[in-house]
């Protein structure tokens, strides 16, 4: 667990936090990626969950820091041996979550950051619905998604068609979310980000001491 360090009347509390499960998903295209990235850099004590994907690595992209790339064989036994906190299929390729380091992140207390579809952080939230805060990036428009898509210059015509298809799909599960950004201005976008981190750890239920705390308060 966390240590925090509250000085409250002259005393000092050990803060005991629960660790929470920050789900990001959007659109491809819509800035999720470099969000998460800065929020990570901003907060070092954040936790990047690091999916395992049978899709082929994109120009640049790192086994073990992006994703774990492995093949469809691979990706069939860890299912089977039930490795995975979630997984599902997108764009034809299988994605998912790696159960141990997630948990060994929250038991200790730290929170996690995903970068997951909805079908992810629907399956997330229905698995721990408290420990679950879900945000939504949308894109300002459609052509811009198109033409960041263009820009980034790493999937084909073909796949670039599939993932705006993809796009309105993923954008039809907005409402499942606890927090929808509109993804305009990237600094005031990561900034909205940092201030949903700050209040989500400030919530009441993830302070069990607190009870603790209280109730030497009152027999003052
Ligand atoms: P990309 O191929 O662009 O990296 O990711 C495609 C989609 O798969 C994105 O919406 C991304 O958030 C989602 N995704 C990545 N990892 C996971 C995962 O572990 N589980 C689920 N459900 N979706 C994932």
């Amino acid at each position: 667990m966390q240590g925090d360090h509250d000085h409250l009347s002259g005393q000092v509390f050990h803060a005991q936090r629960r660790g929470f499960m920050l789900v990001l998903s959007s659109p491809s295209g819509a800035g999720k990626t470099t969000l998460s990235r800065r929020l990570l850099i901003k907060h070092p004590d954040l936790t990047r969950s690091v999916s395992v994907t049978t899709r082929k690595p994109r120009p640049g992209e790192k086994h073990g820091e992006d994703y774990y790339f492995i093949n469809q064989e691979d990706f069939t036994r860890k299912i089977n041996t039930h490795e995975f906190y979630e997984w599902a299929k997108v764009f034809n390729h299988y994605y998912g979550t790696p159960k141990s380091p997630v948990k060994t992140a929250l038991d200790k207390g730290r929170d996690v950051v995903f970068d997951i579809d909805w079908q992810g952080a629907q399956a997330l939230a229905d698995s721990a619905p408290e420990d679950v805060v879900r945000v939504f990036i949308l894109p300002p428009s459609l052509e811009l998604l198109h033409d960041r898509l263009i820009k980034r210059a790493q999937d084909t015509d073909k796949v670039i068609e599939r993932r705006m298809n993809g796009a309105r799909a993923e954008i039809k599960h907005w409402r499942e979310y606890d927090y929808v950004l509109i993804n305009d201005d990237f600094s005031q976008t990561l900034e909205e980000l940092d201030l949903i981190l700050k209040a989500e750890r400030l919530k009441r239920s993830r302070h069990p001491w607190l009870k603790g705390f209280v109730g030497t308060l009152m027999e003052e």
